[in-house]
């Protein structure tokens, strides 16, 4: 059997997994992330999260998730979101010095999108469109059973496709993205301002609860962010007539209270098609969905270089 190694550089949260050829989370280990630590400090961190695993296998290859832009050839991080220190930061190589054999990095909404693909809610479908709804909005598109990262490695990029024209202004610097509106801090924010409450003393979850308690501001606050929200799914949907909708995320931890509005706002949305036409799946990995990804990355590449092995072609070669 062979293991390899997924690592989750979130912006919260580092996580370490062990997963097997078939997708079977052996280890998984998760801390809190110190952002000030910088990136040895992390590495240093998920180092002891791999040493405090109880099975010892060496593993045939390293996949990392991270949470932020990466550069084209996916092997340095451009910068996190969360501290200072990973602008040009080699870490495919620095990881490389620690477990070596091949290491791959993509940023956390393709991998997530992947790990979906390979092991979750997307399993046997062929065209996905995975979107994370938390503290951001982002996305993967898998077409075809393999992740379409664009020309740039910028595609997915869903948050920032504008919904409201001079719409609340986005940390993106534009006014009116998906993000700015449908985020948790957004609908957090949105329904403080309409209560007159402190924006950072009020979550989307607590939004969602005062909702079922009918406060009738929590109400319209979450239909104007679900159907903003519906509206962006609708727009993608459009463009890339995707099998399923997959949605992950800490907000799509609200369950029924999220999708039974949003399945009917993307339905009010999408072009005419047959009702119930693309399915909008909740995301099945949870919280180990960037170790997943990650070692769905190894596999996936290690998988395609066996086939060229076969065929005798090289898998980057068109
Ligand atoms: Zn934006």
């Amino acid at each position: 059997m062979q293991y390899v190694l997924g690592l989750d550089f979130g912006g919260t949260k580092l996580a370490a997994g062990l997963i097997d050829s078939s997708g079977r989370l052996i280890e998984f280990r998760r801390c809190p992330t110190d952002p000030s630590a910088g990136p040895a400090g992390a590495i240093s961190a998920v180092q002891r999260l791999v040493d405090s695993f109880t099975t010892r296998v060496r593993p045939a290859g390293v996949g990392i998730s991270f949470g932020g832009p990466i550069d084209q050839a996916r092997t340095r991080t451009l910068l996190s979101h969360h501290g200072p220190g990973w602008e040009e930061y080699p870490l495919v190589e620095h990881i490389g010095r620690l477990w070596p054999g091949p290491v791959v990095m993509e940023n956390d909404a393709n991998a997530a999108a992947l790990g979906e693909f390979c092991f979750g809610a997307g399993r046997g479908y062929r065209n996905l469109l995975y979107v994370t709804v938390s503290t951001g909005i982002g996305g993967g598109v898998i077409i075809n059973g393999e992740l379409y990262r664009g020309s740039r490695g910028l595609s997915g990029e869903i948050g920032h496709t504008i919904v409201v024209p001079s719409g609340p202004l986005c940390p993106c610097g534009k006014q009116g993205c998906l993000e700015a509106v449908a985020s948790g801090p957004s609908i957090a924010r949105h329904y403080a301002g309409r209560s007159g409450l402190d924006p950072t003393t009020v979550t989307a979850e607590e939004v969602f609860q005062q909702a079922e308690r009918g406060n009738p501001l929590a109400r319209e606050t979450l239909e104007w962010s679900i159907n903003l929200l519906g509206i962006g799914l609708a727009n993608a949907i459009n463009l890339l007539d995707p099998d399923v909708v997959i949605i992950g995320g800490g907000v799509s931890r609200a369950g029924d209270r999220l999708f039974a509005p949003l399945r009917a706002a993307v339905a009010a949305a999408a072009a005419p098609s047959p009702p119930g036409a693309v399915p909008i799946l909740p995301a099945a990995l949870g919280d180990a969905v960037g170790v997943l990804g990650a070692a769905a990355l190894v596999l996936s590449t290690s998988a395609a270089r066996q086939q060229s092995a076969q065929t005798g072609q090289d898998p980057s070669d068109p």
